[in-house]
């Protein structure tokens, strides 16, 4: 399924310096012939992210560390070819494609962690762990890693970084940036340079770890990461309750906060992700539930005790009914399997889903509900609406035929409409997917002219070859 909206599939591998006989036999030096594939078979897997267009790379190549990324680097500013840095591959932007053709630098074969330190809680790891590794890792020491995109077990901690990934924890634990105390990074012209550190408080020079999380590639290559951890929570607890209405469900969240309560997460579904899951896995939900909410709370096992019980009494008052909260870790997972069943099950609406993650400040996220039901009544195209409620994150989902191109057509003029009614919320186009190419041509209606000059000016200060991921963000 393709959800990208203005750009043609790129079947045909682009022709750059890259493919010249003397620039491969250089790059088989660097990271050794058996790094470097230029094979069809091989680079097909490189050609794509989850937007699922193929931009063919002329090689890949595996290096192992930050040494071979530098030389990379410094050969592509030489010869003038392109380099794209890719993680798992599951981005939603098309970020790790390269749309303008050159090398993509995979970080598979990075993919140590180096220390854990469970006394100054922080992790040290190359970019090519999974985001699942690291957490499973860190897990039997008792520590945690809360950051947790969905995505997790395919997703790498470099592309994770490089997209400021959020995910259902992000509620209350925040986002990747607020995880990320130190990086190397290799530096589109090739320099090896050190941001931040092993501290949690750093304020020597500029906070370029700041601006390396959510650079999508196109500030430098992540080759290290210090990350910070927590102690594991104890337990967790989970309520489930559905709504006759998505404002009824949303009015619940700032409710949860004057109730003192802080939840791990609160996902929302709307009355059409509903009688998806129900359809396909007949979950047992009643007609008139129109919404439905899942809150997890965490912590010392008698916190969570209590404050799942002030969720239940919380939905309780606020309309909510058929309300379970979970007693054990097995029941926790059963009433979680409904979010689980949701990606799959929407697929029933259309063979093609424009997947989008506006984000608006939390009291505001049923006005946005309401008004994207309104959008995609006038543009006539199914949507479906399910995230993260907690932190106002909601995935709109328009739904369609590929192959009938007015319906296609509707639903990027509702896309349009969606990202002008999130600004207009005080939101954004995106709270956790990012820019890449997919969503470059919407950039201006997010950001004033001189907050992009200033990001231009940044790429072109860091790589004034335009080496880095051209081609994303700005075109
Ligand atoms: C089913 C599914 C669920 C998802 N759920 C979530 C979610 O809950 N929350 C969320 O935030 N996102 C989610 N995503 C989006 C995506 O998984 C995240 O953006 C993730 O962080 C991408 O990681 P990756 O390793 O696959 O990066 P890639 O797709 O490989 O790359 C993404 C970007 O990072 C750059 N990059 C990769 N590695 C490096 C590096 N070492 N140095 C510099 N730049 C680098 C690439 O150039 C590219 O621009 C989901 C995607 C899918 C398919």
């Amino acid at each position: 399924m393709s959800r990208h909206h203005e750009q043609p599939d790129r079947k045909q591998r682009a022709r750059t310096a890259a493919s010249d006989a003397d620039v491969l036999a250089r790059l088989r030096e660097i990271v050794g012939a058996e790094n470097v594939l230029v094979d069809g078979e091989r680079v097909e897997p490189y050609a794509q992210d989850a937007v699922k267009e193929k931009f063919p790379p002329e090689a890949v190549l595996l290096p192992a560390s930050a040494a071979e990324v530098s030389a990379i680097l410094k050969l592509a500013n030489e010869r003038r070819f392109p380099v794209t840095a890719r993680g798992g591959g599951v981005g939603y932007t098309g970020g790790a494609v390269p749309v303008e053709g050159g090398v993509v630098v995979g970080t598979d074969r990075m993919n140590r962690i180096r220390e854990i330190n469970a006394d100054d809680l922080y992790v040290v790891t190359e970019p090519g762990v999974t985001t699942y590794a690291l957490q499973q890792a860190v897990e039997p020491r008792g520590l945690f890693y809360p950051p947790d995109p969905a995505s997790y077990k395919n997703s790498f901690v470099g592309g994770n970084i490089a997209e400021n990934a959020g995910g259902i924890r992000s509620a209350k634990y925040g986002v990747t940036k607020h995880y990320v105390l130190g990086l190397e990074v290799v530096l589109p012209t090739g320099e090896i340079v050190r941001a931040g550190g092993r501290t949690t408080k750093n304020v020597v020079g500029f906070d370029l770890t700041g601006l390396l999380c959510g650079s999508e590639g196109m500030l430098g290559i992540i080759t290290e990461a210090t990350l910070k951890l927590l102690p594991l929570p104890e337990a967790t607890r989970t309520v489930r309750a559905t709504f006759r209405t998505m404002r009824e469900a949303c009015a619940c969240v700032p409710a949860f906060n004057r109730a003192k309560v802080v939840p791990v997460a609160v996902e929302v579904l709307d009355r059409n992700s509903i009688e998806a899951v129900e359809t396909e896995f007949a979950f047992g939900f009643g007609a008139e539930a129109g919404a439905l909410l899942l809150v997890s709370v965490d912590g010392h096992a008698e916190d969570v005790e209590r404050d799942s019980k002030i969720v239940e009494r919380v939905v309780k008052d606020g309309g909510g009914f058929d309300v379970v909260r979970s007693r054990s870790r097995e029941e926790e997972e059963k009433l979680w399997d409904v979010r689980r069943a949701l990606s799959p099950a929407i697929k029933k609406f259309g063979t093609m889903k424009f997947n989008e993650d506006v984000v608006v400040p939390r009291s505001r996220v049923p006005e946005l509900v309401e008004r994207v039901v309104r959008v995609g009544e006038r543009y006539d195209t199914f949507v479906v609406n399910f995230g993260h409620a907690g932190d106002g994150n909601i995935h709109v989902n328009f739904m369609c035929d590929r192959d009938d191109p007015a319906a296609m057509k509707r639903a990027r003029e509702a896309v349009r409409e969606v990202f002008a009614v999130a600004i207009d919320l005080g939101g954004t186009i995106s709270g956790e997917h990012g820019i890449g190419y997919v969503k470059a041509p919407y950039l201006s209606m997010a950001l004033d002219a001189p907050t992009v000059e200033m990001m231009k000016r940044i790429k072109r200060a860091l790589d004034p070859n335009g080496i880095l991921n051209p081609g994303k963000m700005f075109t």
